[in-house]
């Protein structure tokens, strides 16, 4: 649809549809009909949207994007039409979106949100809490401390690990990094969050070959550098090889583990190098984006197996738990080091059962995530949760039986949701992704294993059903054929 016609559009909805809104749309200050009306055209909106995602590409096409131009254009003098303003969101901004929210979206690891986590945020939109204080968020507060308990019951961490909510992981890890850098420079002596880091006893960083690069971004963050670390080798599945792992670390060592490597699904081997680091007094933190909730499912928690032992973990609710953006969580075993390091004003030391939300992110304002998560594993159960781990671990290996009785090759040992192919040369590999990505059907990505181009397939949404699994092989399958011949 060209431009010219987007403006047609507009200007045809903003004739007929004048009157939608009167007496309102000057001041934005809806009376409660037009408020309800505009918000229950937005619901129908949502849902009809949920609906195509059935049929609809996984990607928009050229054209729905080439439409988003329709949102170029000055600010507006005066006040408009709300009903032409969700209006606009919907007709433009609908197609314009990214299908992960359906069933054949296998892109980086990338969930989607699943119903009854949505309609949680649907709700606590309309609650609009600051859940930075239990005075400005009572119900904030109250499921952050529930999420807690839950979370540290669930997920393979200490008993005793205090969660903190925030954007994601990338941010988990760097709450994790400052409450270690905390933690160790208290050891000698050096208030870290008072004097910084000029002139404080030096802290090694170990990391895996392969950590994610929003590790290396954290560890930037807190200053220590991303390039002042030592590298521990990794072998074909991007896990640290133990025998490689320094011995002359002390209690002024930061480790740093990975639990699902974001190509592979790999494990860094924690039952032996957790009780080792720890007994040099060092600090281990885990970024366990996705990785983590294995831990969760009962027939896959041997994957994480010591990771309980660490001091602190990243992990995401967005990505495997499929609740919506932006949702990661921090959680520590040494509350006093975590509220320290997230302090506005000095040390926030043992507050006998009470839990103030904002002394465990860095933020001091921000939505009420624990609504969304609480949703999710309230509905869920134990039980659901390690279903929708052990389903989507059982799609991942579908798809991998299946290109691999094709004659493709699976490079990654296939232990989650993840799986690696390659259907010949970097050049074929792309073309064939490519082709995938215009088709429609599904959307893959493209990515390297040991300096080899590969295609992942990441299963991490609820949605994905059989006939998604079905319908994707077959559309991956028919395109690598005609392009590997
Ligand atoms: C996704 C991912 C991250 C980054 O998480 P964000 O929520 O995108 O910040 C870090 N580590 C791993 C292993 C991941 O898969």
């Amino acid at each position: 649809m060209s431009v010219q016609t987007i403006e047609n559009l507009k200007e045809t909805r903003t004739m007929s549809k004048k009157s939608e809104f009167q007496n309102s749309y000057q001041e934005l200050n809806l009376d409660s009909e037009n408020r309800s009306r505009l918000l229950t055209n937005a619901s129908k909106m949502g849902i009809q949207f949920l609906d195509s995602l059935k049929d609809r590409r996984a990607f928009p096409s050229a054209d729905d994007l080439e439409k988003l131009k329709g949102f170029i254009e000055p600010i507006p003098e005066e006040p408009s039409d709300p009903g032409l303003t969700l209006w606009m969101l919907n007709e433009i901004g609908s197609k314009g979106t990214v299908a992960n929210a359906g069933g054949r979206y296998f892109g980086f690891v990338i969930g989607g949100s699943n119903p009854v986590s949505l309609a949680a945020n649907w709700l606590s939109g309309a609650w609009d809490q600051n859940s930075g204080l239990e005075v400005t968020s009572p119900i904030g507060a109250t499921l952050e401390k529930v999420c807690s308990g839950w979370l540290s019951e669930i997920l393979p961490v200490s008993k005793d690990a205090v969660a903190g909510f925030v954007t994601g992981v990338t941010v988990a890890n760097f709450c994790g990094l400052a409450a270690a850098r905390h933690s160790l420079l208290k050891k000698r002596g050096w208030d870290v969050q008072a004097k910084g880091l000029f002139g404080a006893p030096p802290i090694k960083v170990v990391i895996g070959e392969e950590a994610h690069g929003s590790l290396l971004k954290a560890l930037s963050l807190v200053g220590f550098g991303r390039e002042r670390v030592i590298k521990v080798p990794v072998d074909q599945q991007g896990k640290m090889i133990v025998e490689k792992f320094p011995d002359d670390i002390d209690d002024m060592t930061i480790v740093c583990l990975q639990a699902g490597h974001v190509n592979t699904g790999a494990f860094d081997p924690a039952s032996e190098i957790i009780p080792f680091a720890k007994s040099k007094g060092a600090w281990v933190h885990v970024d366990g984006a996705f990785g983590l909730w294995a831990g969760a499912s009962p027939s896959k928690s041997y994957l994480t197996e010591g990771y309980e032992l660490a001091d602190s973990w990243a992990t995401d609710a967005h990505k495997w738990l499929n609740v919506p953006y932006d949702s990661g969580i921090v959680l520590c075993s040494k509350p006093d080091a975590l509220r320290t390091a997230m302090s506005m004003e000095g040390d926030y030391l043992d507050q006998s059962g009470t839990r103030i939300p904002y002394q465990y992110t860095p933020e001091l304002s921000r939505r009420a995530r624990a609504v969304e998560i609480w949703a999710a594993l309230h509905s869920l159960g134990k039980k659901g949760t390690a279903d929708l781990i052990d389903r989507t671990c059982n799609y991942a290996q579908k798809f991998a039986d299946a290109l691999s009785k094709e004659g493709y090759e699976i490079l990654n040992d296939v232990i989650i949701n993840q799986v690696l192919v390659s259907f010949g040369s970097a050049e074929v590999n792309e073309k064939i992704i490519s082709e995938i990505q215009q088709e429609g059907t599904c959307w893959v990505g493209g990515s390297k294993l040991k300096g080899k181009s590969v295609m992942r397939i990441s299963v991490s949404s609820w949605a994905t059903t059989d006939e998604d699994v079905e319908k994707s092989l077959g559309a991956i399958i028919k395109i690598a054929k005609r392009i590997s011949k």
